[in-house]
């Protein structure tokens, strides 16, 4: 029997026309300069994408053609982010800080036809230009030195010669709506391309989860370029929360200075930008304090560092997981209700619990399903209507197993749905056969007050295959040699866990999204490049 509801699609669409209308003359975009901020109105906002979606339109964009951002966190990104997939178009958001032959690689494989470029980005475009032919357009917004640029619009000059409403179409929720490439920190780049319907439950998904209404004030400082800024740009349009966007002032000072003039209530990104927050915080008395709340994932988020925000600064952080095939919100880790106090760093420090309409399960090594007992470990897999079934253009079915993704995560499930992962496939330590969770000796490293951050990476061992090598920033000025880190580890984890190999840096190499990049740590190791402390023995 089949139902009596509509055929409505899930679209972005109908994300975009239900917050203009609602919130068009209260809410606001507001967009960080440096030192002062630029306002604009939803309504404002709406118009300029259908102005943008006319002048694309204009320039032979089709249902179907991919038109490419390279771009900050700012209101022409908004803009482009209702007006492309709303017109039926899909929005390829490129990560600025890939390297030059990764840009030119995702730009051909995604044959953009159009590029929508931030001013201050241009010679980064400028410098793969004539690699990309696929793209007949580039339009420029805000200052930049465009000189070597070659053809080009600009972005204001285009949109203000445009009606200010547009035919927006009807669109199937299953088609692309929008493109993110994985940052290939284990392996090539490899395209995922988000439908409408994925969107919109998403959306969904994250609002339910992250407790949102219009009454906040969201901070994205998760890049947009990054899945879609974990899809918070559109949840906020659908809920009208005021939505700050920091441009390209990332670094702790000028965020700071942004959060203290524009008081967001809510914010979002990665450990090692909170850890430089607090940081800056602490030592220059920075007033974060309208922020209630902050979302913090991307990597395993420090027990030490959730503390720090509650006791410092009076923030809950609140650890996600997700990657850029799940959209990207997967778990969200909140206490139970009726733990008591003490017992609630216990849960948040955990990866967290599926938000509802994802589907995890862990997997043994022989593809079996194994229980959820907290001590199974295995390979995270996942399934659900806003997770990727395939990717683009590339076969890759080892990534794949009846239907799930296999997420590449190794962890287990306790029989309350909580997941604690312990590493990633590539990342693991196994010594003497045995696995080491380099994410527990990170956070145990992360609590020692001299500790400003770590990581910890398997490198050969002649005996046991594996052992960890612990790589530590100190915190300016503090001062703690391998014997006192090894001292401070013992009785918190497996004696046979215990490093005894240290080094000491005065910066962890990061990915393009600012997560620990331990592929290079791994590379520096191998070449020799580290200056490596050996203290103790294996104890087994
Ligand atoms: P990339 O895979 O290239 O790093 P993603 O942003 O898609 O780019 O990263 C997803 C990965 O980040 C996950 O597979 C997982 O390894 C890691 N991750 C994300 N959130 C967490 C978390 N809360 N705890 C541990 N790992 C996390």
């Amino acid at each position: 029997m089949k139902s009596t509801m509509q055929p409505y699609q899930l679209t972005v669409t109908s994300l975009m026309h239900h917050g203009a209308r609602l919130f068009g003359g209260t809410s606001e975009v507001i967009t960080w300069r440096g030192d002062k901020a630029r306002h604009a109105t939803y309504a404002e906002v709406a118009e300029r994408a259908a102005r943008l979606a006319n002048a694309l339109c204009l320039m032979g964009v089709k249902p179907g053609d991919r038109v490419a951002t390279l771009a900050w966190n700012n209101q022409e990104h908004l803009e482009a982010y209702l007006a492309i997939p709303c017109m039926g178009a899909v929005l390829h958001t490129l990560n600025l800080r890939l390297t030059p032959q990764q840009l030119v690689h995702i730009v051909n494989d995604a044959k953009d036809k159009v590029i929508i470029v931030d001013g201050s980005l241009v010679p980064l475009l400028a410098a793969i230009r004539e690699h990309v032919p696929t793209v007949e357009h580039v339009i420029v917004f805000g200052e930049g030195d465009t000189g070597k640029l070659g053809d080009h619009v600009t972005y204001d000059d285009v949109i203000a010669a445009q009606p200010s409403t547009y035919d927006w179409p009807e669109i199937e929720e299953d088609s692309a709506a929008a493109m993110c490439y994985t940052t290939g920190t284990t392996g090539d780049p490899k395209g995922v391309v988000y439908s409408h319907r994925a969107i919109w439950l998403h959306c969904f998904g994250v609002w339910g989860a992250f407790r949102l209404d219009e009454r906040e004030r969201l901070l994205v400082i998760v890049p947009m370029f990054h899945v879609n800024a974990w899809g918070i740009p559109y949840v906020a349009w659908m809920l009208g929360c005021t939505l700050l966007l920091p441009d390209r002032f990332l670094q702790p000072e000028p965020l700071c200075a942004f959060i203290t003039a524009e008081r967001p209530t809510f914010t979002g990104g990665v450990p090692t930008i909170f850890t430089g927050m607090l940081q800056y915080a602490q030592a220059n008395n920075a007033d974060l304090s309208s922020i209630k709340r902050a979302i913090c994932g991307g990597s395993a988020v420090p027990r030490a560092l959730i503390e720090a925000f509650r006791d410092k600064l009076d923030i809950e952080l609140i650890q996600a997981w997700g990657m850029t095939e799940t959209s990207p919100i997967g778990c969200i880790a909140t206490p139970p209700p009726g733990v008591p106090v003490e017992e609630e760093m216990d849960w948040r420090s955990k990866t967290g619990r599926a938000v509802p309409g994802v589907d995890l399960r862990i997997v043994g090594d022989d593809g079996g399903e194994l229980p959820w007992d907290g001590r199974s470990v295995g390979e995270l897999e996942a399934r659900g209507p806003w997770i990727t079934g395939s990717y683009y253009g590339v076969e890759a079915p080892e990534r794949f197993h009846d239907g799930w993704l296999r997420t590449g995560d190794v962890g287990v499930i306790d029989s309350r749905g909580y997941l604690q992962i312990t590493d990633r496939s590539k990342d693991v330590i196994k010594s003497g056969g045995e696995w080491i969770s380099s994410v527990e000796l990170e956070n145990h490293l992360a609590a020692h007050p001299a500790v400003a951050e770590a990581a910890v990476v398997g490198v050969a061992d002649a005996k046991w295959e594996e052992r960890p090598l612990a790589a530590v920033v100190l915190r300016p000025g503090a001062e703690a040699g391998p014997e006192d880190l090894r001292n401070f580890l013992d009785g918190k984890v497996a004696r046979w866990w215990l490093p005894e190999r240290w080094t000491f840096v005065t910066e962890l190499p990061k990915t393009s999204v600012g997560k620990q990049d331990k592929k290079v740590i791994r590379q520096l190791y191998t070449d020799g490049k580290l200056d490596v402390q050996e203290v103790g023995k294996a104890a087994r």
